[in-house]
Parts: structure tokens; sequence; C-alpha cells
């Protein structure tokens, strides 16, 4: 019995059996691999502007302390629970172990709709999380970052925060911070960047023209902006792109640096063009060379598994794809070409640790060394998947995970059970 439950809880859970078979881990091995180390659960109360006192609810859930600190983003959101942190918890280890950090997964959440919420209410919400977070976070303990719904300004105001509590500035308790207050250079890119470069790699590996190939992305967010403009700046047309507010369809190819100077003004994709208005919907099963789902959780289930029309499936989001469409997309491993998760949009942590390691050392880098060693490290990690995959003829997500579990699998086992 575990405390955690839910659909996104349900798929890491699943994940991990078909990675745990394929790996033979004996079954009392396996419990101690997948539940979270730490959970915990606070309760944010703030003043609203009106003056009266609303209460949030947030978590933080620290997967597993073999490697290192725990690290991971910080989500606000209305679908956040405990037991959807968990699993991107669980996820972030994996990810973490696959390309080679030494870390432990983490993740947190607060359970709120922005939308409805001010920018001094959300300056209130976010110290106050952080505030009650620090008896359980520290830069050896567990480092935050952004996610869906916090960026920059939040990790700031969470660092202060906890700079505050320490009386001295503490840059190393979170990643993601402006290159203002102990920020990295090539940070806010790197996750899309990444996503854009691993496609890139897998467009030469099929031999397919650049400046002939299209583009879709999901979510226009840090991860779906940044991923889009990589593209655009390979060649391809991104024919098509999504957010919150809508979808914009173009098969000339949309105008990504207008796009992107109007989401940063404007918070969303919404007003850019009359025109170009498309059904979100269809998104994903557009014809294209590159599909870049870079917003939710689950979007891409067996029936849309079924109907993809792209070559290159990115995943910039984490846990797109449902573990009944990854056996649809096994049979159609040689029509599509995946790009897990866990690989495809792990360009962000790898900067991130990048950041903390600055940070530590109080020694900056120029942003072209960070970009040069992110993508040294994430074709290391594609090598070592497609290397596993073929070796073994498994899928890449199981390769992937596999090389992931199997990092902390050996960690744990060498260190022994204590006591
Ligand atoms: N939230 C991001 C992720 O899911 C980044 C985490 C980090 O940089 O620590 O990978």
């Amino acid at each position: 019995m575990t405390v955690y439950s839910g659909p996104v809880f349900d798929m890491a859970v699943n994940q991990f059996g078909v990675i745990a078979n394929y790996l033979e881990i004996p079954m009392d091995e396996r419990d101690r691999l997948l539940l979270p180390k730490r959970a915990i659960t606070v309760s944010c109360p703030i003043h609203r502007d009106d003056g009266s006192v609303a209460v949030f609810e947030g978590y933080r859930v620290q997967h597993h302390l073999t490697l290192g600190p725990t690290k991971g983003g910080t989500r606000f959101s209305p679908s956040v629970d405990i037991g959807e942190v968990a699993a991107l918890a669980i996820w972030m280890s994996w990810k973490c172990a696959l390309v080679g950090l030494p870390y432990g997964g983490a993740k947190g959440g607060v359970n709120v709709d922005l939308s409805t919420i001010s920018k001094r209410e959300l300056e209130a919400l976010s110290r106050r999380y952080m505030q009650e977070m620090i008896p359980f976070v520290g830069p050896h303990t567990d480092v935050m970052a952004p996610d869906m719904g916090t960026n920059e300004q939040v990790m700031a105001w969470f660092m202060d925060t906890y700079s505050m509590y320490q009386g001295q500035t503490v840059t190393e308790i979170v990643t993601g911070k402006p290159v203002a207050s102990g920020g990295t250079l090539g940070r806010r890119e790197a996750t899309g960047r990444g996503v854009a470069y691993l496609a890139g790699r897998v467009m030469r590996e099929l031999s397919i023209d650049t400046n002939n190939a299209t583009a879709v992305v999901q979510g226009f967010g840090n991860v779906g902006s940044y991923a889009a403009f990589g593209l655009h700046q390979f060649g391809l047309k991104v024919i098509a792109v999504s957010d919150h507010t809508g979808a914009l369809h173009d098969s000339a190819g949309l105008d990504i640096p207008a796009l992107m100077r109007h989401a940063t003004t404007h918070g969303s994709i919404a007003g850019f063009s009359s025109q170009l208005q498309f059904d979100p919907a269809q998104i994903l099963t557009l014809p294209c060379d590159v599909l870049v789902p870079a917003a939710m959780e689950r979007v891409i289930d067996a029936r849309v598994a079924e109907n993809l029309k792209c070559r290159i499936l990115a995943e910039g989001a984490n846990g797109p794809t449902t573990p009944d469409a990854d056996l649809v997309l096994d049979k159609r491993r040689d029509e599509v070409f995946l790009i897990p998760d866990i690989l495809c949009n792990s360009g962000g942590v790898v900067v991130s640790y990048f950041e903390w390691v600055q940070d530590l050392q109080q020694l900056f880098w120029e942003e072209e060394e960070v970009t040069r060693r992110e993508y040294h490290i994430l074709d290391r990690a594609f090598e070592l998947m497609l290397t596993r995959a073929r070796t073994d003829g498994v899928s890449h997500r199981t390769a992937a995970m596999a090389i992931g579990v199997e990092k902390v699998r050996a960690a744990k086992n060498t260190r022994g059970l204590f006591p």
C-alpha cells in the first residue's frame, strides 16, 4: 500500500514494471527502487489582495538519496497532487541517472490555478511555499528548479526567501534563476535547445533533409518555444504550434521568432493571427517530420499513437505518452523514431547541474561552453540508448529507462542496505 495514486503515478509504476521485468530485477528489490524516500505535504496560507486568507496545498517528493542531492522542478498547476508529483520525481531519477548526473530525482508543486491569482499573490505563495520547505531542502539535500507554471522570477523568490532565512545569499539552493542572480547563461534555452538538437541528430540518422522538413510543436512555454526556435534555426518549417489558448497552423511555416516575441509580451499565442487558427485537438496527428509534445502528460494515448503521422516523436514534456500508446509505438518502431522524454528533455536538468556547479564554485562559464557541454552529454546518452535498444531489440524508452534504473540499482547495491 502507498499514499500515491492517480493516472500519472500508475503510469510511472507500469513503466517501471516493464523495465524491472526486462532487467529481471528480483521482486524484493523493486519497491526499494520505485517508492519515494520522502514525501512532504505543506499548507501555504497567503493574504489575498482583498484582505482575505487563502490556503494552498504544496508538495515535494524526494525519490532517492543514493547518488547525491535530489533534483527537480516545482510545478504550479491545478492538476498537482501527491501522485503526480511522485511520478514526476521518479522520472527525474531515471533521467538524471541516464545522463550521468550525481542526483536523485525530486519534484514539487502547488495546487493552484494561476489565472486566479495576482502577481503579488504569486510572490506571496512562492515565498511561503519555499519557507515551508526550508527544513527539507538544501544545496546538498534537494535543489529545486522551474517546471510547468513556474519561471526564473519564481526561482529568484525561492532563492531570496531561503537566503533571508540563512542570513546570507545561497544561490545554489535552486537552479533556473535569472542570470542576474546566480543563474547560468543557456539555462532558459537549455531544454528546448536539447530537444531540437536531438531531433536534428535523428534527422541525420534517418537522412531527412532539414531544409525540406516540417515540425509541429504542442505547447509554447519554456520548452516548446525554444524547441520550435531551435528547429526553425535548423531550417525546418514549423507548420503548427499550440498552447492552452489554442493552435496556429501555416503550411508555409510560422514566423517563430515573431511568435516568441508575441508570447513573451502577451503570455500566450492568443491574438497572434486570426487567419491561422487551427483545432488544437488535431495538432498531434498532423503529418510532419518532427512532432514535439511539450505541454503535459498523457496526451498521446493508444488512439493518437495509431494516428501519428510524424517520422520523429521528440518528447519535450514529461510523460506525454501512455503505456498503452507505447505498445502501439513499439509496433510502429520503423515508422516513428521515438526520442523518449527522459532523454529528450534532459537538457534542462543537465544545464541546471551546470548552474549548481557554477554557483558552488562561484566560477561562471560562457554560454558557448554551457551549450557545448550540454550537447556532449546528450550525445553520450543518445549513443548509450541507441546501442542498448539495437543490441537488446527493445524500444528506445525501455533502453533509456533501463540504463537509468540500472545505475540507481548499482549504486544502491554497492552501498548496501543500512543498518
Ligand atoms: N523541471 C525540469 C524537468 O522536468 C527541470 C528540472 C531541473 O532542472 O532540475 O526536467
